[in-house]
This record gives structure tokens, sequence and C-alpha cells, in this order.
């Protein structure tokens, strides 16, 4: 199996003025392509070869690379949505309002320190949370705390390279931003497997 680089669902510019055009060409296809291209030459030859890529997160930069980045460009849209009414109650009933869980995820994506990921997920008891974690982890990793073991079902990057040609150092300037381009489309419909599984 060779792992190939997921098309963008959108254009490259699509996001602006949120997520500018040249941020997205670099990452996309400069930032993700390597990580797929890296996973490749690691696998080549090797019975994990053959393995879906759940199964060599244990590969960790490059496999969780490409799993992270996959993931995130399929939560991003130019079009607007809201999370739906199933989605909605299960936020509601851990925080509250939607814009409690909006603050909580924000201060998370915020105080990751360095290179890292906020992640909203569903755990093993069905019951939602937001962690973060360093590097290209994530939470399908045995790397990360019992307690943030889950299914990710909107993660956001904040890796500097994610938004620095844009904001510079500014990065709660970005995570407020990111809050525009939310596919919660995508994210509900997420939330229902995660819930079924
Ligand atoms: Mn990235």
């Amino acid at each position: 199996m060779t792992h190939t680089l997921p098309p963008l669902p959108y254009a490259t510019g699509a996001l602006e003025p949120y997520i500018d055009q040249k941020t997205m060409e670099v990452h996309h296809g400069k930032h993700h392509r390597g990580y797929v291209h890296h996973l490749n030459k690691a696998i080549e030859g090797t019975t994990l070869a053959n393995q879906p890529l759940e199964e060599i997160l244990r590969i960790r930069n490059n496999g969780g690379g490409h799993y992270n980045h996959t993931l995130f460009w399929e939560i991003l849209s130019p079009k607007s949505s809201s999370p739906g009414v199933e989605l909605l109650s299960a936020i509601e009933q851990q925080w509250g309002t939607l814009e409690t869980f909006q603050e909580q995820f924000t201060q998370a994506a915020i105080t990751r320190f360095g290179s890292g990921w906020a992640w909203l997920c569903v755990g093993g008891s069905k019951e939602l949370h937001i962690c973060s974690t360093p590097n290209q982890d994530n939470p399908l990793m045995d790397t990360v705390p019992a307690e943030h073991w889950g299914v990710p079902i909107l993660c956001l990057d904040v890796w500097e390279h994610a938004y620095y040609l844009q904001y510079q150092n500014r990065r709660s300037e970005y995570v407020t931003a990111f809050w525009n381009v939310v596919n919660w489309e995508e994210v509900a419909c997420r939330f229902t497997k995660a819930m079924s599984l």
C-alpha cells in the first residue's frame, strides 16, 4: 500500500482571508506531501507496507503528520456550517454552551508549548473531551495519557508553519480565525461515527 497525498477538498485560496493561499499551498503541498513521502520511504519493503494507516501510527512523526493533516483539511471548509442537534447537545452537556467549548479549545491550542495540535475527541466512555499533543502525536497513540485517549473529530495544527507566514508569532489570532472555517458538518459526521464504534 502506497500512501498518497489527498487532494484538498477546496481551492488553496478558498479559506481566505482566514488562512491565506500561500500558507495552504506550502502547508498542504510541501509539509503534508513530505510526511507522505517519508512515510512511504520508511515502510517500503517492510511488513508495515501493507498495513492501513491506523496500524502504523507508531511510526510517530510521519504517520502522525499524515493522519493529522488529512483530518485537519477535512474539518476545514470555506462554507459556513453548524454542529447540528446531536453534536451540539453533546457539547452543551459537557461545557454548557458552544462558546464555552470554543474558549476552552482555544485555550488548549494557545497554551500548547512549542509544536503540536489541539483536539476534540470522543473518549473511551463516549464522552467529549479537549486535549493537546506535542509534535505529530495524536490521541489515538499510546503515548498520550489514558484520559486523553480518544477518536479525534476536530483538530487544529498549532505548529508555527501553520500560521507563521500570515500571523507571524500571533498564534492566538490564528486560532480565533480558525473558528470561521470549521466544517461543522464534517465534525458532526465524525462524532456520529465515533459514537457508534
Ligand atoms: Mn502542519
